[in-house]
């Protein structure tokens, strides 16, 4: 298939299986708590667990928690609520924060084999004094201190002897190296900060690219699976694994992140979100957190369609958001009851019709799934039809309803309007129409055509209900110089929207997900709706130009 052969890794997991490189494939999903996963993040947990799952191997979901300042336990949650969501198990459950005590024997021993030694420069002049592509580095005044003073001084560091940033423990390895990643890295840093697995044991830390290979060969990871940014990071990452003398040997691999059209990913922008209250939340349906998608009616299977499509390269590029949207159209459109929802109601009273009377229609559940079933429908003398399928005076080729004009009734009758009511600003407000009860829908009626079908609601038995219609968050993509991307915030992305929908609706639960009539797939808002007054997240509407 497709996505077997745009999946490169797989082809080299295919490769080290076959020629006894490793017996038994181990990756891992390695997330920072410190936010809410993205759909970026479903793609590379995506990668993770299908390459162990489909070559019989294991994925641990492990925490990066290097970084306590930022890191929190609802954050952890959270994750692990998402990463079961989309549908996977993991093997083992870690935090790299199990893993200091070992992390800081390693680097005992690096600074034993006098490849690694305490420096009491500040970040900046480290920085500062690593050179550029161009330069090398100039070497610290402590870069020879003996063997004897650095493991006195780490012990101090970890003792709690020195404030944050006073010291550091810096990797010996070449200050005129041409990959500036090996210029004597900080492995440690004094931060006396609260951890939230920790807690206060710890006052120094190991810096994220000493820590990462660690993890990997703690867990016994085979292939571990990062994105293309640390490819520099790699000859660091090797040379961890060999100096620290570990006993497995991980290999890293990269791969080209996900990026989608209109849409912010990154963790930190979308905390900036949350944070100044331009969404509702981590889990707002505008968000392209795993938790937004699902709180939109984003289904498991069709973020995982996506992902597999999307396929695994080196190549830079960027994903037309569209596509997403129409794997869950695919997946919903069978498996989604199709009911009729009135989002800008016009009321309709049906003249001829008795006074008091409710006949209850038949009505298939999915015209494309004959299995969905049927369902009753009432009807009756007033019901609500959507305000655009109505114009007084309407342009060649518009077949809904105008004065005098026929149109069909969704599984229902012909109505014919007669009559249009205004208000004293000239707004139409209700229109008085007559229906021919020969054209009862499943009746067999050929007498006539008609060129136009409305859906409709039965006002005496319809449920109010709110609709949120979205749009991107974000208007533009670029940021221009001296712009934070909260200068480009689309004002339109949410429009709310009050309603009718049928009446069986009340018993919809949050999470349900309904294709309504020309207005698309909407879902069920897990968290404000009730059953007296229905909330619907629009999905995604019905069409759209985008084929995969
Ligand atoms: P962000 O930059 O959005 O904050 P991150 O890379 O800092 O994300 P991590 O928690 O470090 O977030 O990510 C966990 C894993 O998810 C990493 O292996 C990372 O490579 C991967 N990942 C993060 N963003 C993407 C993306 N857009 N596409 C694919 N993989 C991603
Ligand atoms: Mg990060
Ligand atoms: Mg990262």
């Amino acid at each position: 298939t497709k996505s077997l052969s745009s999946n490169f890794i797989k082809n080299i997991v295919v490769e080290d299986l076959a020629s006894g490189k490793v017996k038994e494939i181990v990756t891992r999903f390695p997330p920072e708590p410190n936010g809410y996963l993205h759909i970026g993040h479903a793609k590379s947990i995506c990668l993770n667990f299908e390459l162990a799952d489909e070559f019989k191997g294991r994925t641990n979901l492990r925490f990066d928690d290097t970084n306590p300042v930022k890191e929190d336990v609802e954050y952890v949650e959270s994750i692990k609520q998402d990463v079961a969501w989309l549908g996977f198990e993991w093997d083992g459950l870690f935090f790299a924060s199990d893993y200091f005590g070992e992390m800081y024997d390693r680097a005992v021993l690096l600074i034993r084999k006098g490849l690694a030694y305490v420096d009491d420069q500040t970040p900046d002049q480290i920085r500062e004094t690593r050179g550029t592509l161009t330069s090398p580095g100039q070497d610290s005044p402590h870069r020879n201190r003996s063997v004897d003073e650095n493991l006195d001084l780490f012990a101090r560091m970890k003792a709690g002897e020195f404030s944050d940033g006073e010291k550091v423990l810096r990797a010996k390895i070449d200050m005129a190296s041409p990959n500036v990643n090996l210029r004597d890295p900080i492995i440690y840093r004094v931060l006396h900060a609260h951890h939230h697995n920790t807690g206060d044991a710890w006052c120094i830390y190991p810096m994220y690219t000493y820590a990462h290979p660690l993890e990997d060969a703690i867990e016994g990871v085979t292939h571990s699976i990062c994105t293309l940014e640390f490819e520099d990071q790699r000859p660091f990452y090797d040379w961890v694994v060999r100096e620290c003398e570990m006993p497995a040997t991980p290999r890293q691999y990269e791969f080209a992140r996900l990026n989608l059209t209109n849409t912010v990913m990154s963790k930190r922008k979308l905390k900036l979100l949350v944070d100044e209250n331009v969404v509702d939340g981590w889990d707002d349906p505008r968000m392209p957190t795993i938790s937004g998608l699902r709180r939109k009616g984003y289904t498991p299977d069709s973020i995982r369609a996506f992902c597999r499509e999307i396929g695994v390269t080196r190549s830079f590029g960027i994903v037309d958001e569209r596509m997403l949207e129409h794997f869950i159209r695919e997946d919903l459109k069978l498996k989604a009851l199709r009911t009729m929802a009135v989002v800008q109601p016009l009321k309709v009273v049906i003249t001829n019709y008795p006074e008091g009377q409710t006949e209850w229609l038949d009505a298939e559940n999915n015209s494309e799934n004959p299995d969905m079933g049927h369902r009753q429908i009432p009807f009756s003398r007033e019901i609500y039809i959507e305000q655009d399928d109505f114009m007084d005076n309407p342009p060649p080729k518009y077949f809904r309803l105008f004065p005098g004009n026929e149109v069909r009734l969704k599984h229902a009758y012909f109505i014919k309007c007669e009559e249009v009511v205004k208000d004293a600003d000239g707004n139409v407000i209700e229109l008085r129409c007559t229906y021919d009860p020969e054209t009862k829908s499943g009746s067999g009626f050929t007498g006539r055509k008609v060129k136009g079908t409305i859906h409709w609601v039965d006002a005496s038995n319809a449920v109010p209900a709110k609709f949120r219609l979205y749009e991107p968050l974000i208007t533009e993509e670029a940021e221009e110089e001296g712009q934070s991307f909260l200068d480009h915030i689309n004002p339109n992305s949410l429009q709310v929207l009050d309603g009718f929908v049928e009446p069986a609706m009340k018993e919809a639960n949050g999470g349900d997900k309904f294709q309504f009539f020309r207005h698309g797939y909407f879902n069920v808002d897990p968290k404000d709706s009730t059953s007296d007054a229905p909330v619907f997240n629009r999905i995604v509407s019905l069409k759209s130009s985008f084929e995969v």
